[in-house]
């Protein structure tokens, strides 16, 4: 299999682009080697530029639930980029998709749409924030809600303390009011509450992806509920990941646990950049220019972003038992694949929600982000790397989530196993 056209491309984008890259992650850091470039997908494949063929676990990082080159979303682009691609003002196309979210997600009211999930979750907190009238916010360490400056605060050892930026550029004054806690860790969360008497919001990914898949006990959200609710604090999940990923209803159809904000992206915007924030009017109203909370977007609810989102959402809302089968065909992936590892002497972690799937390679189960890091970073190096060379697109870290599409076939996934097998006997006899 060669490459090279990849290493050209990649070559000529580092003396343009910083890293070669838009977006850090894509720039295979972790894993060594180096980025793929795409020259096209088609249902659950992608080709690189020098005509090689893998099936994509990525999807774009989650947004992609229906494949690539997906007939109904596709059709939709092409015929919203005939009205006009970007008017500045209202389209009913926003209502319609307002509409259809607001239906599906009982925790939300009303909700704007703005360009990505960073834009979203930054929007959120400023709401919060407002309708509170506090400052402070809590976050959890491992959870990514985006790149935005008060949230860049991820800390090494989970330990409960006002957040330092894990960036430079971002002044410590920023962040003097993010507090941190530990995942699935109440205690921790207490202890926030005892050091602040201002928390405006709680923010959690309800199920992460963002330290590999890591989903918050139930029994755990329902003690953020509690402790919100004693507090006059809100709750925000963080679903831009896992909306319309996990289930078609928001966590809350999966825990019980009612948010009192949400944040949307990746899967409604049907591949088109999107982002969006919703609540119960009360909330919702604060915004401007119905209430003082500044928030505003040139090209938030752009409807050829709108367009894909509708035929994205209707096709998910028409077929209810699409969740299970996607969830089936994950199961069976980190299973096999852990049977697999297994008769290697390779210890694997699975966890699988709706089309989401995560797996570590690592003998003991994984709660939060230290356990997340304790998880053997080579062997995941040389698993990513001979599996591209099978065929399979992984993400490049083992710190994301993998995903299953409607593309994705039971006969690729066993496909995928038998790959990992020779993988696994490869990368263990060293
Ligand atoms: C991807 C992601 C974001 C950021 O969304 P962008 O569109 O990349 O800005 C925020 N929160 C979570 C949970 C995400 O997975």
């Amino acid at each position: 299999m060669s490459t090279n056209g990849s290493l050209k491309a990649f070559e000529q984008a580092q003396t343009l682009i910083p890293g070669g890259v838009n977006s850090p992650v894509r720039a295979f850091a972790s894993v060594g080697g180096s980025p793929i470039f795409i020259d096209e997908g088609q249902g659950a494949y992608l080709t690189d530029v020098d005509g090689n063929k893998y099936v994509d676990y990525v999807q774009s990082w989650g947004p992609l639930i229906f494949g690539h080159r997906d007939e109904a979303i596709e059709s939709a682009v092409i015929e919203a980029v005939k009205n006009g691609l970007s008017f500045g003002a209202p389209t009913q196309a926003e209502t319609d998709l307002a509409e259809l979210v607001v239906s599906m997600f009982d925790s939300i009211d009303k909700i704007r749409f703005v360009s990505s999930g960073t834009e979203a979750v930054m929007s959120a907190i400023r709401l919060a924030r407002g309708y509170t009238g506090r400052d402070d916010i809590l976050k959890f360490t491992g959870c990514y809600h985006g790149h935005s400056d008060c949230l860049l605060v991820e800390a090494g050892s989970g330990a409960v303390t006002f957040g330092n930026p894990s960036s430079p550029g971002v002044p410590a004054d920023f962040t003097k009011h993010t507090l941190l806690a530990e995942y699935n860790n109440i205690e921790s969360v207490k202890k926030c509450f005892i050091d602040s008497s201002d928390i405006a919001c709680i923010i959690i990914e309800p199920i992460a992806g963002n330290m590999g898949l890591v989903p918050a006990d139930k029994e755990f959200l329902h003690e953020l509920r509690k402790i919100c609710d004693e507090n006059g604090t809100l709750l925000i999940f963080d679903e831009v990941m896992s909306g319309f990923r996990a289930s078609i209803n928001g966590v809350e159809s999966i825990t019980g646990v009612r948010p009192d904000l949400v944040t949307l992206g990746k899967v409604i915007g049907g591949g088109m950049p999107v982002g969006a924030f919703g609540a119960r009017s009360e909330i919702m109203d604060q915004l401007s220019p119905e209430g003082p909370v500044y928030q505003a977007g040139t090209l938030s609810g752009n409807p050829v972003t709108m367009a894909a989102g509708l035929a994205a959402l209707t096709k998910l809302k028409k077929n209810s038992q699409l969740m299970s089968v996607l969830n089936a065909r994950a199961t069976r992936l980190v299973e096999g694949m852990k049977t697999e590892a297994k008769a290697c002497g390779i210890g694997m972690q699975i966890t699988t929600r709706g089309s989401m799937f995560g797996f570590f390679l690592n003998d003991t189960e994984v709660k939060n982000f230290a356990d997340a890091c304790s998880c053997d970073s080579d062997l995941f190096a040389k698993f990513h790397s001979s599996m591209l060379k099978e065929g399979f697109y992984f993400a490049c870290s083992l710190y994301e989530t993998g995903f299953i599409s409607t593309a994705i076939t039971d006969e690729i996934v066993e496909d995928t196993i038998k790959a990992s097998a020779r993988v696994f006997k490869e990368i263990s006899n060293g």
